[in-house]
């Protein structure tokens, strides 16, 4: 529960008019009660202060007072994959707030908007050929799951309203996105009457990746692909499209799954004039050893969103991508446009970002770097396995994952990482790493040495 004193010291302030007295507080004393953190209780455990950031370094301050220097194992939340004050990035950032910071998108357009978009289109899965540039990933699953409904209203179709959506799935947080996303870890029954009810598959069965390739139970695969038909079959009238996040099931427990469910979703959707949407939003641009995990698969979508790293972390972005056929008959039907537009659409800055950020993608290049983190990763865990709290230990391209047998006590956790020179941020009964892709050798060695200690003195 909040307590009083929780908030408050800032509607004190507010209410007197008076200045603020902040000199003798510490930021995490001030944060306190005044900023929701994610998922957290107003008074939950302390964050750590970031008081710089380079390459793959943070420099943290805790409640306490006390100061390290981390090698990150986040990526803050998998976008910043060429580190912090990267210079090709800083510079780009600046040159475009030399000439201008936003504009409306509305009637306008930009040098940096129309050269992200053709380079996208360009590094796609075949076929998707318009853009959407959206302010966030939950925000661009809204306009992908609106463009389905409007494609099918527009074919003909104004039953196809509904989507097919995988246990285990996350895709945003905002509402229509939260309804395909797992119905118990998305928290359906908090909001009731407010999230859409969707259809839902079984969690597709786990693949590890063997030689470089997924491999997975071919009797429960083919089991699952059964399930996809028969409810494929019994629904396609009111399916406006299947929603996945394709070989990699990110925030809704990094489960690594065949990529013969991605070509049997791809297949049956296509049998039955459903679209096929790919969240590549954790999984593109390199993270999972492929440009975009579809390739695993070598499925291309009718619509794909693409977020996280598209800015290098910078700033917030993210594109729904689509295909020809899909945008001709929405320009065919009577409202010709797609209902979207919001006011930061297109923002230039970010924008300009991710034009410099898909270079240097290109330019180091990031499958060398990736291959390093996956082989690195997999040396770097492997004591784990010897852990008798720990459950799985896996690995695919920059994603190295230590699964408990139980929940992780995440403050406990990640204060041991801190002090072990990693910084890490747990869930449920994961701890897992997703490096900055410019991590070097020793880095990832700091961060499996890292969390294997922490997880053995925490849970040991
Ligand atoms: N889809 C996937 C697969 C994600 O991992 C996330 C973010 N974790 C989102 C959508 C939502 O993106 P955002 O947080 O930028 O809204």
């Amino acid at each position: 529960m909040l307590s009083r004193s929780d908030v408050e010291p800032a509607s004190r302030h507010r209410a007197s008019g008076a200045a603020p007295t902040v000199e003798n507080r510490s930021l995490v004393e001030r944060d306190r009660g005044l900023l929701w953190h994610p998922y957290a209780p107003l008074d939950g455990p302390a964050p750590y202060a970031v008081t710089g950031a380079a390459g793959t370094r943070l420099a943290l301050q805790a409640a306490d007072g006390k100061n390290f220097e981390v090698v990150d194992a986040m990526s803050s939340w998998w976008s910043a994959v060429h580190g912090y004050r990267n210079p090709a990035l800083d510079a780009a950032l600046l040159e475009q707030v030399g000439s201008f910071s936003h504009v409306m998108f509305g009637g306008l357009t930009h040098a940096p908007a129309v050269e992200l978009a053709e380079r996208l289109v360009e590094l796609a899965p075949e076929g998707l050929e318009h853009v959407f540039l959206a302010d966030s990933g939950s925000v661009s699953v809204e306009v992908a799951l609106k463009l389905a409904v409007q494609y099918q209203r527009a074919a003909g179709f104004p039953g196809r309203s509904r989507f097919l959506a995988l246990a285990g799935g996350y895709h945003g947080d905002t509402f229509a996105a939260m309804s395909v996303c797992d119905p118990v870890d998305g928290m359906h029954a908090e909001f009731p009457g407010l999230v859409a009810r969707q259809l839902f598959l079984p969690r597709p069965p786990a693949a590890r990746l063997v030689g470089g390739e997924l491999v997975s139970d071919p009797r429960e695969v083919q089991a699952w692909i059964d399930v996809l038909e028969e409810t494929v079959r019994s629904h396609r009238d009111e399916l406006a499209a299947v929603v996945l996040e394709p070989v990699l099931q990110g925030a809704g427990g990094m489960h690594s799954y065949a990529p013969e469910c991605v070509q049997a979703a791809r297949r049956v959707a296509s049998e039955h004039g459903l679209l096929l949407i790919l969240d590549e939003i954790a999984t593109g641009l390199g993270r999972t050893g492929k440009l975009f995990a579809a390739e695993w698969a070598a499925v291309a979508p009718d619509i794909m969103c693409v977020g996280k790293a598209l800015t290098g972390g910078y700033l917030t972005l993210a594109a729904m991508l689509c295909s020809r056929e899909v945008a001709s008959v929405i320009t065919a039907s009577p409202l010709r446009a797609l209902l979207h537009g919001p006011t930061f659409m297109a923002n230039p800055l970010a924008c300009a970002v991710a034009v410099a950020s898909l270079k240097l993608l290109d330019e180091v290049p990031w499958r060398g770097q990736v291959a390093s983190l996956e082989t690195g990763l997999a040396a770097a865990l492997a004591p784990a396995t010897g852990l008798a709290q720990v459950r799985d230990v896996r690995v695919l391209g920059g994603v190295g994952v230590i699964q408990l047998h139980s929940a992780v006590n995440v403050p406990a956790l990640t204060r041991a990482a801190v002090e072990h020179g990693v910084w890490v941020r747990p869930f449920r009964d994961l701890v897992y790493t997703m490096p900055p892709y410019v991590s070097t050798a020793a880095d990832v060695a700091v961060i499996g040495a890292g969390l294997c200690a922490a997880v053995e003195q925490v849970h040991g």
